[in-house]
C-alpha cells in the first residue's frame, strides 16, 4: 500500500509545496490534447501522466491491463477492474515516480511521451455517471435553512437525525469544471404573493432571480451490488472509489415554488459542476477524523465505529467578469453529520442496487460559523445580508457572468492531498 501520509515519499518530478497533486495523491482523470483522443491520466505536480502511453511502453506490464481500458473516454471500465487492480496501478506509479526509481526517470525518450503539462490538456467528465443521488447531511446547513424557511425553534424536521435525508437527482446535467451554462428559466411566485390564499397565487415565468451555488463533495461508486443486496457501514468503503468537488447549482426562487410536496426538481437539474480529478478514498484515509456526536442514537444499521469523517478544507470563490476572486466561504467536510458510509448503508438498506459510476453528493456543507456557510442563501441570509465584494459591488445571489470556483484539499504537516477545482460561469439566460 502507498503510505499516503508518508512525508519521506518524494518524486523525481518537481512538486510545489502548495500543489494538490504530490506523489501521495495520484488521482485519476480523463483528458485529451489537441493531438490525442480521450484517455486515462494521473495528476502529479503540474503534469499529467498518460496511462495509455505508459502502458503501451511496457511500464505497467506486470499488471496485464488491456490498453483499451486506458484509451477510454470514461474511468468506468478501469474502476470495474476492482480495487485490487486500481490500487496496484497507483502503487506501481508511486514506485515509478519515486525519486529513487530510475526506470522512467532516466529514460528521456519515454518521459517526453508520457507527460503532458496540466495546462495543455483538456479535462473531461471522469466517469459516465449512472444514477445521481443528493443528500442533505450537514447539520449546520439543514439548521440554517430550517431556521430561515420554517421555525428557528424546530429548524430540523423530526426525521433528520434518524435518516440521512436525500433525493434522486438527474445525472444528464452533471458537467465538468470549466463548462459554462445559461441562467435557468422557470416558474416562481413573486414575493408579495407568498402566504396569500391559493386561488390568488399567480406564478411568473422568467430567468431565475435567486441563482445559488451549493458547496458539496460527491463520492463515486466503485463496486456494484445486485438488486436486493445492502451495503453495511462496515463494508461501504469497498464500494467507494473516490471523491470529487461538486457544485450543486440551485435556483432558489424556482425551488421555493415547486418543491411542495415532492421535493427538488427543475431548481436543481439544470447544472451541477464537478472537479475533474477523482481522489481515491485510499489517498484520503490518513485525514479521517471525528464527526459530530450523533444524538439521539441512530438505528443499528446506521451505526459505525472509528473516525469516518474526513478533514477536507473547502473554499468557495466568486469571480465577476474581468474581476478578481472573492472568497465567500471556508468550510470543511468534517462538518458533515452523516458519513458517506452511513449514506451508502441507508441508500441500499431497502435493496436498492448501485452501479459503478453512480454519484452520491453530500448536500451543502456548512460549518457552524457564518464564514463557513456553503451557499449564498445562508451567506446572505436569504438576501438580507448582502456579501461585499472587493470591487465594491454586493452579492445576495449569483450574477450573470460570475464564475463560481470550489477548491478543496486535506493538509497534515507537509502533506497536502487536493482536488484541484470545480469552476463554472453563469451566462445570461437564453
Ligand atoms: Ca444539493
Amino acid at each position: 500500500m502507498i503510505k499516503a501520509n508518508d512525508p519521506s515519499l518524494k518524486s523525481w518530478i518537481e512538486v510545489q509545496p502548495n500543489s494538490d497533486f504530490p506523489i501521495q495523491n495520484l488521482p485519476f482523470g480523463i483528458f485529451k490534447t489537441q493531438s490525442s483522443s480521450p484517455r486515462v491520466g494521473i495528476a502529479i505536480g503540474d503534469q499529467v501522466l498518460d496511462l495509455a502511453i505508459l502502458n503501451k511502453l511496457g511500464f505497467l506490464d506486470k499488471l496485464k491491463i488491456d490498453n483499451s481500458i486506458f484509451t477510454n473516454q470514461y474511468l468506468n471500465d478501469f474502476i470495474a477492474l476492482g480495487k485490487s487492480t486500481t490500487n496496484a496501478v497507483r502503487e506501481c506509479i508511486s514506485n515509478l515516480l519515486n525519486e529513487n526509481t530510475s526506470d522512467l526517470r532516466d529514460n528521456k525518450e519515454a518521459r517526453a511521451k508520457v507527460f503532458q503539462s496540466i495546462s495543455n490538456v483538456q479535462m473531461l467528465m471522469p466517469v459516465r455517471v449512472g444514477d445521481y443521488t443528493d443528500f442533505y447531511s450537514s447539520i449546520d446547513h439543514a439548521t440554517n435553512i430550517g431556521t430561515m424557511i420554517r421555525d428557528p425553534k424546530n429548524a430540523l424536521m423530526s426525521n433528520w437525525k434518524h435518516i440521512p435525508v436525500g433525493y434522486h437527482g438527474r445525472s444528464s446535467s452533471i458537467i465538468i469544471s470549466g463548462t459554462d451554462f445559461h441562467r435557468p428559466k422557470g416558474q416562481s411566485l413573486p414575493a408579495d404573493m407568498v402566504g396569500k390564499p391559493a386561488e390568488e397565487q399567480q406564478p411568473i415565468f422568467g430567468p431565475s432571480r435567486l441563482l445559488d451555488f451549493e458547496l458539496e463533495t460527491a463520492f463515486i461508486i466503485g463496486k456494484e451490488t445486485k438488486l436486493g443486496e445492502s451495503v453495511s457501514t462496515t463494508n461501504a468503503d469497498e464500494h467507494i472509489f473516490g471523491m470529487v468537488l461538486f457544485n450543486d447549482w440551485s435556483a432558489r426562487d424556482i425551488q421555493t415554488w415547486e418543491y411542495v410536496p415532492l421535493g427538488p426538481f427543475l431548481a436543481k437539474n439544470f447544472a451541477s459542476s464537478i472537479s475533474p480529478w477523482v481522489v481515491t478514498i485510499e489517498a484520503l484515509e490518513p485525514f479521517r477524523t471525528k464527526g459530530y456526536k450523533q444524538e439521539p442514537k441512530v438505528l443499528p444499521y446506521l451505526e459505525y465505529s472509528g473516525d469516518k469523517n474526513i478533514d477536507i478544507q473547502l473554499d468557495v470563490f466568486i469571480q465577476p467578469e474581468k474581476g478578481e476572486e472573492n472568497q465567500v466561504c471556508h468550510s470543511n467536510y468534517k462538518f458533515m453529520y452523516w458519513t458517506m458510509e452511513q449514506q451508502l448503508a441507508h441508500h441500499t438498506i431497502n435493496g436498492c442496487n448501485i452501479n459503478i459510476g453512480d454519484m452520491m453528493a453530500s448536500g451543502t456543507i456548512s460549518g457552524p460559523t457564518p464564514d463557513s456557510f456553503g451557499s449564498m442563501m445562508e451567506i446572505s441570509w436569504r438576501g438580507s445580508k448582502p456579501f461585499k465584494m472587493n470591487d465594491g459591488s454586493e452579492r445576495k445571489f449569483i450574477n450573470d457572468n460570475d464564475t463560481v470556483i470550489l477548491r478543496g484539499y486535506c493538509q497534515k504537516d507537509s502533506i497536502r492531498i487536493g482536488f484541484g477545482e470545480s469552476k463554472g460561469k453563469v451566462l445570461p439566460a437564453l
